[in-house]
């Protein structure tokens, strides 16, 4: 019998080396899937962050091709700061919206990326975490409220689990109990939907992102990884993650069970991985103290980084925080007053991913940074690209968005408690109703995705997609 449609299971954050190695036997229904597919890590994109990454794997085009490289993006050369990438940042077609023309019906629900919804697609739509409200929505016409297509699903959800949760509100915090218990509940109250919609409505591709998995690393990576350097042996929540896992996998079969697995191809992705985070390098604070940012007075104490605090007429490079850093230079007739000649623009990059790349940690250990120009790493570096992106310590350090820290290391996170960083290889399980690959295949990338189901629902493969099809 010929595929007849895919269900991709997105797990946001979900890590290789816990569901391969180290759980598999307590995660049955995964285990499963992989003993009757292919499977293995999925690299991600540069940078390896949620958004751009999953409209990235949708699109099999790079976040260069998208111009979208993270959470933030600079919208011009000015200095107003970073803006946060909606869904309309997104230009090129996305799956659902080449199966939209080609007639199939989808089911997406929580992809990142798809917030706020101004481009109905056929089939049935739930935005992401990037939502700010879904309650806003019920009762309002506004279309930049709009979180489900058709509208009228919000009114289904409602009956379905009360108040829909696209995230948990506030993850990064120290009430881990109430943090833990909101991450269960935002996970059940998805699936319940997810089930809902996969038998009562068509579709040839069902699409889901779970974000719990995401929040439920950076909540609780330490009190589980005897490794992080704040772990505390016997604490409460030691096994916080490894049972998400467990109910996460039950959740997984109780929804495969809802698709006719006859005639269904399951595609298990995550987006990026998840490792410790050893701490962070105060970005900004280096880069001043290397005469590269000169800032219009002293700071009294350690504040959050603004553009507004740079004496632009002496600062040749600026960065950002995050789990990546990105590097801006102040070049001339491209920032409203860059001083950088455009003819030492390459010379001083050259310079800095020297300096970067040697940084050593706080007890001057080498931490194997990697700095990247965009031009060597995409295809094309649409809008407004950082000019240099950095990997600090192969993600295990973060860059830090304060400034006027009492040293270029620290410990504390800026954004609130936060254990773990992302990785730049997830996961993904392929496993058709029969025959297809198998065994476990390390390599394929998320732009990989796409072009794979395309191939299984029997579409044609757009020429510009940059993946290939795993089957
Ligand atoms: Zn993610």
């Amino acid at each position: 019998m010929p595929i007849d449609r895919v269900a991709v299971i997105g797990l946001d954050c979900a890590e290789p080396s816990l569901v391969f190695d180290r759980w598999a036997n307590d995660l049955p229904n995964l285990t499963a899937l992989r003993k009757r597919g292919a499977w293995g890590k999925l690299t991600s994109c540069m940078p390896p962050i949620t958004v751009p990454a999953w409209s990235c794997m949708a699109s099999s085009k790079d976040p260069g091709q998208l111009g979208i490289y993270g959470f933030r993006n600079r919208k011009d050369h000015s200095y107003d700061g970073l803006d946060i990438a909606m869904s309309f940042a997104v230009k090129e077609p996305r799956i659902w919206d080449i199966l939209t023309k080609a007639g199939l019906p989808s089911i997406i629900i929580g992809v990142p990326g798809t917030f706020p919804i101004m481009k109905p697609i056929q089939g049935q739509m739930i935005s992401c975490f990037l939502t700010p409200n879904p309650m806003d929505a019920y009762g309002s016409d506004e279309p930049l409220k709009q979180f489900t297509h058709p509208k009228q699903l919000k009114d289904t959800l409602k009956e379905l689990v009360g108040e829909y949760m696209v995230d948990v509100k506030d993850f990064r915090t120290e009430d881990k109990a109430w943090l833990l218990e909101q991450i269960h509940q935002m996970t059940e109250r998805r699936f319940k939907v997810i089930r809902h919609l996969a038998k009562t409505q068509p579709w040839k591709l069902l699409w889901f992102v779970e974000m719990g998995v995401d929040r439920i690393h950076h909540g609780f990576w330490k009190e589980m990884d005897p490794d992080h350097h704040r772990h505390v042996p016997g604490n409460p929540f030691e096994y916080a993650i490894h049972n998400y896992y467990k109910r996460l996998d039950a959740q997984i079969g109780e929804f495969m069970a809802e698709c006719d697995p006859a005639r269904t191809a399951f595609l298990v992705v995550s987006d990026h991985g998840a490792k410790r985070m050893d701490g962070g390098i105060c970005f900004n604070d280096w880069l001043i103290k290397e005469g590269y940012l000169v800032l219009k007075e002293p700071l009294a104490g350690t504040t959050k980084f603004s553009n507004k605090l740079i004496d632009w007429s002496k600062t040749r490079a600026w960065g950002d925080g995050g789990y990546y850093g990105r590097c801006f230079i102040n070049v001339q007739g491209r920032e409203p007053q860059g001083i950088v000649p455009p003819a030492e623009y390459d010379a001083l990059r050259n310079e800095l991913i020297q300096k970067i790349e040697a940084l050593p940690d706080h007890n001057g250990k080498p931490i194997g940074t990697r700095v990247y120009k965009p031009e060597s790493v995409y295809k094309r570096a649409d809008r407004v690209p950082p000019d240099l992106l950095v990997i600090f310590g192969d993600l295990h350090w973060r860059s830090v968005g304060t400034v006027g820290n009492p040293s270029i290391y620290t410990f504390e996170n800026d954004t609130g408690p936060d254990d773990a960083n992302h990785a730049q290889d997830g996961m993904y399980i392929l496993a058709m109703p029969e025959g297809g690959p198998r065994g476990q295949k390390d390599g394929p990338t998320l732009y990989d995705v796409a072009p794979t189901i395309l191939k299984m629902l029997n579409q044609p493969v757009p020429g510009d997609m940059i993946g290939t099809a795993l089957v």
